[in-house]
């Protein structure tokens, strides 16, 4: 027997109706806030996350499905698309337009972490990133349309966390503080975050061991280290949220796990999930383009675990059956067989959906299944109908009949069986 990949899963019917609704509603709203798709590869050169994401975070350090081809090129399946997303925008240069561009992206993503509820190591995002801008508005607008998406899709216990990590004037001077706080106290940090202390002290703000988050608490904040130009932006996002009536809280050790973050930082946690809680996070990256190499290049974005959001919505959605056919074609006979495939091609082409019955059945059976299946309707093809030309149809919740013409059909349904 082979089986999934630990760690990947399949996703069935009918929850995959579950993902396609949510997907669905993610687009419509995209739409009205004026994002457009774009879709990158699954594979890149894997230069792009180290140089990207970091060489020291947990995605690149550990975590990356990286291999050679067959040209001894290091090839790595996405673990994140904002890195992609730049890589993109850089080599077409859409930079030449000179609107701010909103693209978003849906897809799978790869990360080899320990598997557990919420987490797996193919999962899937939606990212969005809003590209040459960096008013503090537009930060605003994508929150406010998190949270329209949120509402809609029916997720209401949620938080969001703010906090400014400043930018490359204002930083360096935190950091250097910070650097020597934790030296002083580096015998009681974790491994991970002894050698962080040296290499990105920053990083050091999320780690969650225990024993880590008792030394983060007595650490001065980077708000308190912010320049003129990142506290007026800071204070200019969080009006723009107040003046949306957004609720918020800041959280100064907010830095996230990627290097390219300056300024706005944002998560969105669920009251509702374990240990696994958050369910998007987010910010400004201004330094990542220049980073890849391209020219300096304001961003915005955030990524959404679609995994956690399917996994708040199951209970809601467990009374959710799949989309079931409207029709049932019971032929009767091999004549009747041949006849039912024509009608079911007439109703489909009219957009009816329909489901047509392969396996030579009794009348009795075939309106068993029927009834299993959930069909609506129900119509019987058999030889003594081909000759008289006329069909039963049986509206199946309370068993009414009529006799209709092949080209009543879809009006009757239509309908619901009066005239
Ligand atoms: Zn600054
Ligand atoms: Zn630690």
């Amino acid at each position: 027997m082979i089986r999934a990949i630990k760690g990947t899963r399949d996703i069935l019917p009918p929850e995959s109706e579950i993902w396609n609704q949510v997907e669905n509603l993610a687009r419509e709203i995209l739409l009205l806030y004026g994002f457009s798709e774009i879709r990158t590869p699954i594979f890149e050169n894997t230069e792009l996350f180290s140089r990207g994401v970091g060489k020291d975070t947990d995605i690149v350090s550990k975590e990356m499905y990286s291999f050679l081809d067959r040209n001894n090129r290091s090839i790595t399946l996405r673990p994140e698309g904002t890195a992609s997303v730049v890589r993109s925008y850089l080599e077409h240069q859409l930079y030449n337009d000179p609107q701010i561009l909103k693209l978003y992206y849906l897809g799978p993503m790869f990360r080899r972490e320990r598997p557990q509820k919420g987490r797996s190591r193919q999962f899937h995002q939606l990212g969005v990133e809003v590209l040459g801008s960096d008013h503090p508005a537009i930060e605003a607008e994508v929150i406010e349309m998190l949270q329209l998406f949120l509402n809609r899709v029916g997720i209401t216990n949620t938080e969001l966390l703010l906090n400014s990590i400043g930018c490359s004037h204002c930083r360096p001077n935190y950091l250097k503080i910070l650097k020597i706080k934790l030296i002083n106290t580096q015998a009681n940090l974790c491994v991970d975050c002894q050698r962080r202390a040296l290499t990105n002290p920053l990083r050091v703000l999320d780690c969650k061991i225990e024993s880590c988050q008792l030394i983060i608490k007595s650490l001065p904040s980077i708000l308190d280290f912010l320049d003129q130009p990142c506290q007026k932006h800071f204070e200019q996002f969080l009006q723009y949220l107040k003046d949306r009536h957004i609720k918020y809280k800041v959280a100064p050790l907010l830095v996230r796990g990627l290097d390219y973050y300056t300024q706005t930082t944002f998560e969105i946690t669920s009251t509702s999930l374990g240990a696994q809680n958050t369910l998007v996070g987010g910010g400004r990256y201004d330094g990542l383009a220049e980073l890849l190499g391209g020219q300096s290049t304001q961003g915005f974005g955030f990524a959404l675990g679609i995994e956690r959001i399917i996994l708040l919505l199951q209970e809601k959605f467990a009374s959710l059956t799949p989309k079931t056919p409207t029709i049932f074609l019971a032929p009767l006979g091999e004549k009747g067989f041949k006849k039912a495939t024509l009608v079911a091609q007439n109703l489909r082409n009219q957009g009816l959906r329909c489901l047509l019955d392969f396996t030579p059945r009794s009348l009795k059976s075939a309106m068993r299944l029927a009834n299993k299946l959930k069909t609506q309707y129900l119509l019987i093809v058999g030889s003594e109908e081909l000759e008289s030309g006329k069909y039963p149809l049986k509206r199946m919740h309370d068993g009414t009949q009529i006799l209709v013409e092949e080209k009543e059909i879809f009006y009757k349904i239509e309908n619901g069986l009066e005239n």
